[in-house]
């Protein structure tokens, strides 16, 4: 996909609104729009990548980045005393539908087992 086509880039830029809860200079952190469980958040960095093996590949300081990011906002929000469960999706199989590198941070309550 291109950039400049690019929902989350897009977010970044204010272009498109979000529920911003968390943002530093490398880092932006939002309300997922369809929630997956009682808090469904989104972490994404404002470089853009496609995907997490893309990432890795090209621009690997990012995995530190967003990693810090979830830590520093789950030990804000106390989040971190229940627990919660980070997720991405690459690809078809994985069922990735936005194609700017993203995790998803899930919790507020207890989460039953994934996979199909
Ligand atoms: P994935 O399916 O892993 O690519 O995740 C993409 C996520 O982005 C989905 O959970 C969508 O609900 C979410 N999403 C798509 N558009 C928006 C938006 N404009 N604001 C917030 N979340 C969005
Ligand atoms: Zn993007």
């Amino acid at each position: 996909m291109n950039k400049a086509d690019c929902i989350f880039c897009k977010i970044i830029a204010g272009v498109i609104p979000s529920t911003k809860i968390y943002e530093n200079d490398k880092v932006l952190g939002f309300k997922d729009l369809s929630p997956h469980a009682a808090k469904h958040l989104l972490f994404i960095h404002k470089r853009h990548t496609t995907n997490v093996n893309q990432l890795t590949e090209t621009d690997p300081q990012q995995l530190t980045d967003l990693f810090r990011a979830m830590r520093e906002y789950t030990k804000d929000s106390k989040m971190d005393q229940e627990g919660f469960r980070i997720v991405t999706n690459e690809g078809s199989f994985g069922g990735q539908t936005v194609f700017h590198t993203h995790f998803h941070l899930l919790g507020g309550e207890p989460l039953g087992r994934f996979g199909k």
